[in-house]
């Protein structure tokens, strides 16, 4: 079994690569990794160094829009995990060049590469804000794409391509479309971990405008867990949300990091919303849970936690993060 992962060196792309070498999915239990990532500013080396000597592993410096580096990799693949993008909204919203680049053409040239070397499986992973927003309820696969971001109507294009892949070619994609995810090695411009960082640092954190804003939180394990649920019984065509089920404003998020570092509110600075800021995202996951089984393991309190403990234990994997992203 040859698997390609596309932007393996970034926060879930990782996570996923080190669960794979550890051994925690039985049906890949003796696969050979290869990862294909630019090293983008988001992606690290260091995120993979857990699983670094692991001889099934290769790691290939590259574009996935450089049309003959991606057509190498693939050869022989029996399984594509696509998560290479560009992630980041507010980084979208000062500039989406790179976005439309890489999530549409990057995307476009893997479905393109795989459709000719003929692959067993694509799983593109996508996420719940190619939906918009929702006041109330929760958004089936069904729902219409509403993107109100560059990063999520990159997104969406994406997820166009290989719906059109399926339908059309027949290629074997599954979408998967999920929440918000936290967890290690992310990296410190996300909400999580910049709050944490910055507060062990005794610094202040930005709150968005007035901190209502929804989100459905994911643990990264969690979230790995349903890509590879997908990836070995989802249906080719088929669109899988995957979501946490602790849907919190950034209020209350912003609450619980302030109390995990035991500082109070005066270590937090009120900054204007970001632009066409969506009010909440929520996902229904009965789709992938009855088909799929899938249900998120790890309790929002104790992954937090866990999480916290992490950077604080982990200070030399992010310093010199926030050092470069400081200088830029
Ligand atoms: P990330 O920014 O941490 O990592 C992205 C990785 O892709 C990096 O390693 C980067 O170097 C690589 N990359 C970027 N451009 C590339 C290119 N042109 N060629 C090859 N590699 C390239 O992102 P993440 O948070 O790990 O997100 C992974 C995927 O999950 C993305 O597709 C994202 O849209 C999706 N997603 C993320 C979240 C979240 O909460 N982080 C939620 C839903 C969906």
């Amino acid at each position: 079994m040859r698997v390609l992962v596309t932007g393996g060196a970034g926060f879930i792309g990782s996570n996923y690569v080190r669960r794979v070498l550890s051994g925690d999915y039985p049906a890949l239990a003796d696969a050979e990794v290869t990862v294909l990532d630019k090293l983008t500013y988001a992606g690290n080396r260091a995120n993979l160094a857990p699983v670094a000597g692991s001889e099934r592993l290769t790691f290939v410096e590259g574009d996935i829009c450089d049309a003959s580096v991606v057509a190498d990799v693939m050869r022989g693949v029996d399984l594509v995990v696509h998560f290479a993008a560009e992630s980041h909204v507010d980084r979208s919203i000062a500039g989406s060049g790179d976005f439309v680049l890489t999530n549409v053409l990057g995307t476009h040239t893997l479905l393109e590469a795989a459709l000719r070397a003929g692959t067993g499986k694509f799983v593109h992973v996508s996420t719940d804000e190619v939906y918009g927003s929702i006041d109330d309820g929760s958004w089936p696969e069904e729902h219409p794409l509403e993107p109100n971001s560059p990063y999520s109507a990159a997104k969406a294009s994406s997820d166009l391509l290989a719906r059109a892949y399926f339908r059309t070619h027949g290629l074997p994609v599954c979408v998967t479309r999920c929440s918000n995810n936290y967890g290690p090695y992310q990296f410190p411009e996300k909400v999580v971990p910049l709050f944490v960082t910055n507060l062990l640092d005794g610094e202040q954190v930005p709150l968005y405008g007035d901190g209502l804003n929804v989100r459905d939180w994911l643990h990264v394990d969690d979230h790995c867990q349903g890509i590879q649920l997908v990836a070995e019984a989802g249906r080719p065509g088929e669109v899988y949300n995957i979501g946490g089920g602790t849907e919190l404003s950034n209020l209350d998020l912003t609450g619980r990091l302030l109390d995990a570092a035991g500082v109070g509110w005066d270590r937090v600075r009120r900054v204007e919303d970001r632009k066409g800021h969506d009010r909440r995202y929520s996902v229904d996951i009965s789709k992938i849970s009855t088909e799929l089984g899938y249900a998120p393991q790890v309790k929002f309190d104790d992954g937090l936690a866990a999480t916290v403990a992490w950077y604080t234990a982990n200070r030399s994997w992010w310093e010199p993060l926030k050092e470069r992203a400081a200088e830029r």
